[in-house]
């Protein structure tokens, strides 16, 4: 048992509840109180929170791990793939995508990131490096025709046979699709027919670019997400990434079918992608989390980055300083990214699972801070802080990092083989920036 006291408990459950001065008792991989004062029952751990703000782990709804990052920063999303992404992730061997997920979700913990939704290749090697380190994840292949030489429905098949379940349940696979450019109407159908096997859900990259579309229309006659619903892909076990240039339609369609949307505002904008229509997706009901897409694409794991492009691009874009308020954005990083894969994670309640982080507020990002004004620390949590603002966070009531030093593995081994396996990567592919 550890018991959380005398923190700034922010809750996000229905009411928003924030205990000032708060505690938070888990037991195992639950919660079991949340309250204001501290708990008045004995025994555990104790952690004394004090000068920190107590919340549910952040939730990165569209995510790769990274091989690399820093490379093609002035490409766009086509050239990107072509040049670097798609050679590196066709010379991933186990052993190198199991240090590239395990370094990138050592920087995703450090961030305050619980639950990565990650859409990679070589399961069985993320599947031992989730396991490990301790974070919560979906993992699923990045599947395509044949003729793109990535993973087949069958491969993601095999994944699911080898890795879905592990961790006691933390560990899940999902079917993934690459993109519509090296997709077919079959495969969408497919997808569908093999998730309804497995009985998990679909993680499809959509509607990223114009160019995305203009291929859609041009192979389909249809743009891309009515090709989707068409083949039965969408649905309310379906993550669908991006989604930048939806039609009035298309947002009609994923409202209908209950997809979820995972926005990612920071790499829409580095890859030139354009802006997604946000507030209209929100106004439709649609239910949207954050990712940060790919280190190569965002250069970040940091969700804290993410949740502050989240208001400032649809705020300068519609010249609209009301729009995606800092309460609304914590949300989407947590309870929504939570209810997008059916977890039950994303907020403080008892019998919730014990994902939590403690963010330190003595420091300048947090200062000045009024006490117990809520609205002021909604404030600070979205356009002041980052991720550096994190010092503990827990997994299924594990500790995996404490004071900025993670537990779970030893993190300047990581780092230096997670620099190796660039090399080897990079060398295989003789790519030069
Ligand atoms: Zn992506």
């Amino acid at each position: 048992m550890i018991v959380i006291n005398g923190g700034t408990v922010l809750t996000i459950n229905d009411a928003d509840d924030v205990h000032f001065g708060g505690h938070v008792v888990l037991d195992g991989d639950r919660i079991t109180a949340v309250g204001p004062g501290d708990y008045p029952g004995a025994g555990g751990e104790v952690i004394d929170a004090t000068g920190m703000v107590v919340m549910p782990g952040l939730v990165d709804l569209h995510y790769h791990s990274a091989i690399g990052k820093g490379f093609c920063d002035h490409l766009p999303l086509l050239e990107g793939l072509e040049q670097f992404w798609y050679p590196s992730i066709r010379a991933l061997d186990p052993q190198t995508a199991y240090w590239a997920a395990r370094s990138s979700y050592a920087e995703s913990i450090k961030n305050g990131v619980t639950t990565v939704n990650d859409m990679y290749r070589q399961l069985g090697g993320l599947g031992r490096a989730a396991e490990e380190i301790g974070i919560r994840a979906v993992l699923s292949n990045d599947v395509a025709l044949p003729e793109h030489n990535l993973d087949t429905l069958q491969d993601n098949h095999d994944a699911y046979d080898a890795v879905h379940g592990l961790g006691g349940g933390r560990i899940e696979v999902y079917v993934g699709i690459e993109w519509l450019p090296l997709a077919s109407p079959e495969l969408l159908r497919d997808a569908r027919a093999l998730a309804d096997e497995l009985g998990t859900g679909i993680h499809i990259h959509l509607n990223e670019s114009l160019g995305e579309v203009e291929n859609s229309r041009a192979r389909f006659g249809r743009r891309p997400t009515e090709l989707a619903y068409d083949a039965g892909l969408l649905g309310p076990d379906c993550v669908a990434a991006h989604c930048v240039w939806l039609s009035d339609h298309e947002i009609s369609l994923m409202a209908e079918t209950g997809t979820h949307i995972s926005h990612n505002p920071s790499s829409n904008a580095k890859l030139g992608n354009g802006v997604a229509r946000l507030p209209e997706m929100l106004a439709a009901g649609i239910n949207v989390g954050l990712g940060h897409d790919a280190a190569e694409s965002s250069n970040t794991c940091d969700l804290f980055d993410v949740m502050k492009f989240a208001s400032l691009i649809h705020r300068a874009y519609r010249v609209d300083a009301s729009l995606l308020q800092a309460p609304q954005v914590v949300r989407m990083a947590t309870r929504n990214g939570s209810a997008a894969l059916r977890h039950d994670t994303g907020q403080l309640a008892p019998g919730k699972k014990a994902d939590v982080i403690l963010v330190d507020t003595a420091n300048p990002m947090f200062t000045p801070l009024r006490p117990g004004d809520k609205a002021h620390l909604y404030s600070h949590l979205v356009f002041a802080a980052d991720g550096s603002a994190v010092h503990t966070t827990i997994v299924d009531g594990k500790i995996l990092m404490r004071g900025r030093e993670l537990v779970t593995v030893d993190e300047a081994a990581v780092l230096d083989q997670a620099n190796q396996a660039l090399r080897r990567v990079v060398a295989a592919i003789d790519y030069h920036n």
